[in-house]
């Protein structure tokens, strides 16, 4: 339907006006419309640019992949989209945020529009170009702050370490693995020696210090592929995947003689702390992981009977 005069001139007005880029161009890449929006942010007003190929006028396009789109658009007769989450953006234009949102220039989603003569054929595409800039900053934020939740989720408030549901799920995860592959695997679990005392004696707070400093040690101590949580109050749950008991016993000395090797300072006083551990490793006869962890404990029993501070290995008599 024709336009009249005046709807040609409204239709002027929007296109200039409208708050996102339009431009036009033939088959020739030339361009043939340049709204405001694009004069402002390419800073090239449209008597500057309308005209000229597209590419000649802008080369840092990414021409090969561009100029494909714009191709497809005359042979296949379709729309075409492309989102700044697939292509950031298409001109290089400056947005206004605050540089903190961590978004160096505009995000741009684009729509590639073919405008067909009276027969169909495709003369012109027009190219609408939305600012996404705050949409991918929210988006960024977002997956920051789902990360850093995911993060808090696993951890211990107090130590962050592991906490116990995670390292639980790492041991089933490390149960199934280990019977699938036929390979090893061993537990230690641990548990300060008298740290009732330490509270008694130094206070609650001075205790928190000293489970602060000991999973520190702890951690110290372990290669990059056993997770280490807190179990309990004071006992911790190692995770040793492709170790033996001999392997673990040999880690687990090297923990208990890693936390004693040096005092813990607080509150004036110089403490020297023991833990006590036991061990056991996966058999053709465990059941479930959770047994693992009943044999550790049993194992560690045994170490607070013997004396406490030294490493006993499950057996199962015990
Ligand atoms: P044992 O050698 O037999 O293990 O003696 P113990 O005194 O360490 O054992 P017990 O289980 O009697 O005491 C554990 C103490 O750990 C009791 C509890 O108040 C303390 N505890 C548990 N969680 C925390 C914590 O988060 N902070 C502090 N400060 N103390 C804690
Ligand atoms: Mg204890
Ligand atoms: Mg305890």
């Amino acid at each position: 339907m024709p336009a009249s005069n005046a709807t040609a001139s409204l239709l002027n007005f929007i296109v200039d006006r409208a708050h996102m880029g339009i431009f036009v161009v033939n088959q020739k890449r030339e361009i043939l419309l340049w709204n405001q929006f694009m004069e402002i942010h390419s800073e090239r007003k449209a008597d500057t640019v309308i005209g000229q190929n597209l590419f000649e006028a802008f080369p840092e396009l990414p021409k090969k992949w561009l100029d494909r789109k714009i191709e497809n658009i005359f042979i296949l007769k379709n729309f075409s989209f492309t989102s700044w989450e697939q292509r950031p953006y298409l001109f290089k234009f400056a947005h206004n945020r605050p540089v903190t949102g961590g978004v160096d220039c505009m995000r741009q989603d684009c729509t590639l529009m073919p405008i067909k003569d009276s027969c169909g054929e495709v003369q012109y595409v027009c190219f609408t170009l939305f600012d996404v800039t705050d949409t991918s900053i929210y988006q960024s934020k977002l997956e920051e702050t789902t990360e850093k939740l995911r993060e808090l989720s696993n951890r211990d408030g107090l130590t962050q370490l592991f906490n116990r549901r995670y390292v639980e799920e790492a041991l089933g995860k490390e149960f199934n693995r280990a019977r699938r592959y036929h390979s090893k695997l061993s537990v230690i679990l641990t548990d300060i020696d008298f740290f009732k005392k330490v509270n008694d004696v130094h206070g609650h707070l001075a205790g928190d210090e000293v489970l602060r400093e000991i999973s520190r040690r702890l951690a110290s101590g372990l290669r990059g592929t056993d997770t280490l949580g807190r179990y309990g109050g004071e006992e911790f749950l190692v995770v040793l995947p492709e170790t033996d008991t001999q392997g673990a016993y040999v880690l687990a000395e090297r923990l208990r003689k890693t936390v004693q090797a040096k005092p813990i300072e607080i509150e004036g006083a110089s403490l020297i702390i023991n833990i006590s551990l036991g061990i056991t490793e996966l058999r053709e006869s465990t059941a479930a992981y959770a047994q693992l962890i009943a044999e550790a404990d049993l194992a560690l029993y045994q170490s607070k009977e013997n004396g406490r501070n030294c490493v006993t290995l499950f057996q199962p008599g015990f």
